[in-house]
């Protein structure tokens, strides 16, 4: 059962009405509902019972620390992507070993920090950042756990946008470079190569893609075997998709098992990147229509959040479910679904066949990846509330910005 449902015709998270949650903190405002979190993680981790393994949450779907916290006391690790996300995780009370970092553009800074801490590993994306590591765990004294993302140049059949693991893009080392990678890395005294790690995109639909990666993965790693690189983990990051309209993902165990059934004879510890995945559809984008303007042409509704709160359908193109919070009786008309920022890509949905009045609230459905975490503050907007649903409780995680905060680090000429 989904965590967002009607009860008496209203719209609730858990049990709490959205109606009530608008009323108490306001409108543009986030919520989540802390049962969805840990049931989509508990699907992950209920097909690894007896296999050593760590799903690590990637944090960059929805960085804020309730939602890490939540998933943290479940057991997660996380996949960073920045010196900021791993200070975040560690304030959200992360235990270090159970951290890896991605990316591509690891400073040093960032390097030392996390060497410091003792993260798991290093997800390592070129030659040249397997250099630097070694370099700047050499002047630490420290050894830095690493393993080599790889691109096997498989097409994930997604948006382009988030396609990750064709040879144009500008993730991971290329497959054919890996090899030669691989042995200059083994060849350097401040890292233990332990690992690798592919992830091919997100939003994907289908599995197939997964297991084309992982075949050519496991290739590699028979190969460094061969050589005496002999690797402790399998790393098959993130990707699995959600629905957000007619979409039909496969489940967890569908994407999972046919990796699982490749990796049952072999001693490679398991680790899972997903993101969007645990975090997509246990949120949702509470909004006020604060204005109606119908016209001959379109019909637009325009509502107190926009395009700087979600990105995603002015970014992507990207289809989110509205819907009203309560229902109303009356003419239903095509609407185009806007914000106020001076933007005519400014959309959250477009012609949504709605019963609308002004002051009417509406749910964006599937809010809860790459969505708060991907706001801004353009046109001088304060970033919205965000509120954790917990049964019959809402806690708010994330108060509203003020506009005085917005210009708080700026100074006036001298
Ligand atoms: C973004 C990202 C993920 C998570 O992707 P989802 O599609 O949200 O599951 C995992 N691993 C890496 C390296 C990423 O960049």
């Amino acid at each position: 059962m989904s965590a967002f449902a009607r009860n008496e015709g209203i719209l609730h998270a858990e049990e709490v009405s959205l109606a009530e949650i608008a009323e108490r903190f306001g409108t543009p405002c986030w919520v989540y509902s802390r049962r969805a979190l840990e049931a989509a993680l508990e699907e992950f981790q209920s097909e690894l019972i007896g296999i050593e393994s760590l799903v690590c949450y990637a944090v960059k779907a929805n960085s804020n620390l309730a939602v890490l916290d939540v998933l943290a006391r479940r057991g997660a690790g996380f996949d960073i992507v920045s010196g900021g996300e791993l200070k975040r995780v560690l304030a959200a009370g992360a235990d270090p070993r159970k951290i890896v970092f991605s990316g591509v553009g690891k400073t040093a800074a960032e390097m030392r920090l996390a060497l410091r801490v003792g993260i798991v590993c290093f997800n390592v994306e070129s030659a040249a950042e397997v250099d630097r590591l070694d370099t700047v765990a050499g002047e630490l004294g420290k050894v830095a756990p690493i393993s080599l993302r790889v691109n096997p140049d498989v097409d994930a059949r997604t948006h382009p946008y988030v396609s990750t693991g064709l040879k144009e893009n500008k993730f991971g080392v290329a497959y054919e470079e890996a090899l030669p990678l691989y042995r200059h890395a083994a060849s350097l005294g401040n890292l233990h190569v332990c690992g690798i790690d592919c992830h091919i995109g997100s939003q994907l639909l289908d599995a197939a893609p997964f297991v084309e990666a992982l075949d050519k993965i496991l290739a590699l790693v028979d190969q460094l075997a061969a050589e005496g690189i002999a690797l402790e983990h399998i790393d098959l990051g993130g990707g699995l998709g959600i629905r957000y309209r007619d979409e039909a993902p496969p489940a967890v165990s569908d994407y999972l098992q046919p990796m699982l059934a490749k990796l049952r004879q072999r001693r490679l510890r398991v680790l899972l990147e997903p993101g969007r995945r645990l975090v997509g559809n246990a949120g949702v984008l509470l909004t006020r229509v604060e204005y109606l303007k119908p016209g001959d042409v379109k019909n637009f509704a325009i509502v107190d959040a926009a395009m700087n709160d979600l990105a995603r359908p002015a970014l992507y193109g990207s289809w989110h479910e509205i819907v009203p919070v309560v229902p109303r009786r009356g003419r239903v008309r095509p609407w185009e679904i806007v914000g106020p920022v001076c933007e005519s890509g400014d959309f959250l949905g477009r012609g949504r066949e709605l019963a609308l009045a002004a002051g009417d609230l509406l749910a964006v459905m599937s809010a809860g990846a790459y969505s708060m975490s991907m706001s801004s503050n353009y046109n001088s907007r304060p970033r919205a509330a965000e509120v954790m649903v917990d049964g019959r409780q809402a806690h708010l995680v994330r108060r509203r910005e003020t506009i005085e905060e917005l210009y708080a680090l700026e100074k006036r000429m001298p």
